[in-house]
């Protein structure tokens, strides 16, 4: 039985590529790559020759059948993507899949990952967060997955295509109010940078960038406060906010979304 190799590649910056996943490389029989003209570009930089077969999100399923072969004759197989790690919103769960059912040996070699690049340098929570890849287009999806990240108390990280940051950003404001955002561009590559501020302060500064983007989120931290209020009084609910200096207009309006009723009916209890 031959071993699956799950090679992670550059982001960027060529130069990013470990000595194992190069190691790895020279060695295979075999490397599935999502666009092999892509790879032959790496390859040709590496100065390695190899044989190499397309796999990628349309023809994964057949060409799964394909590599699993090979794998039983004893080949041994690099599976890489045309950025960063297989399998991240790349080409790379199915084979996978079928290797561990049959029993195959699958290794990681890891390397460039953009979203772990982004989150380590963005200023925001690191000790928890949650990947989404990227938003739906579906209309119903897409809602579902923004009423996931108003609510969302850990950092977000999201991917987006620059053809539809804009719109990203936008179904965003609707929903994020003052949280921070931090949008990360072109990762080890020339033009690579970090921009931060609220979801308004990025609208303003993303018009007509260019490149690739991680987006992330910070948590949802008035979610927290929202579930500390069902745990208060009626009357230190009031007294909360009327300490911030809240009208008492304002204040019962915000009670009665955070205890998910009707301003009638806070009214009705503090009579
Ligand atoms: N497998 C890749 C990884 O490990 O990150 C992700 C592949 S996914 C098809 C492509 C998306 O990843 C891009 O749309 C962008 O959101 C993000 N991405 C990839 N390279 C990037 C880079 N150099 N800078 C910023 N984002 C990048």
């Amino acid at each position: 039985m031959g071993r699956l190799y799950i090679v992670a590649t550059p982001i960027g910056n060529l130069d990013d590529i470990t000595l194992r996943a190069i190691q790895v490389l020279q060695s295979v029989d075999l490397i599935a790559a999502e666009d092999t003209r892509h790879t032959l570009k790496l390859l040709n930089h590496l100065e390695i020759s190899k044989p190499l077969i397309s796999c990628h999100r349309h023809n994964e399923e057949i060409k799964t059948e394909i590599l699993i072969e090979k794998l039983r004759e004893g080949q041994n197989i690099a599976l890489v993507s045309d950025a960063g790690t297989p399998g991240i919103c790349d080409p790379g769960e199915v084979v996978i899949r079928k290797c561990i059912e049959e029993g195959i040996e699958t290794i990681p070699i890891p390397g460039a990952c953009a979203m772990i690049n982004a989150i380590i340098t963005s200023g925001l929570d690191t000790k928890e967060f949650t990947f989404l890849g990227f938003l739906p287009l579906n209309k119903k999806l897409r809602k579902e997955k923004l009423e996931e990240i108003r609510k969302a108390k850990k950092t977000i990280i999201l991917y987006e295509a620059p053809h539809k940051l804009i719109v990203t950003l936008k179904d965003l404001a609707e929903i994020l109010e003052d949280r921070k955002v931090v949008l990360a561009r072109e990762l080890t590559k020339i033009h690579e940078e970090f921009i931060r501020g609220n979801i308004n302060e990025i609208i303003q500064k993303a018009e007509n960038l260019k490149g690739e983007m991680v987006l992330m989120i910070e948590g949802n931290k008035v979610i927290e406060e929202e579930n500390h209020f069902e745990n208060l009084s009626i009357e230190e609910h009031y007294k909360w906010y009327e300490q911030q200096g809240m009208e008492k207009k304002e204040i019962i309006k915000k009670m009665a979304k955070d205890r998910g009723t009707s301003k009638n009916e806070i009214y009705q209890k503090f009579i």
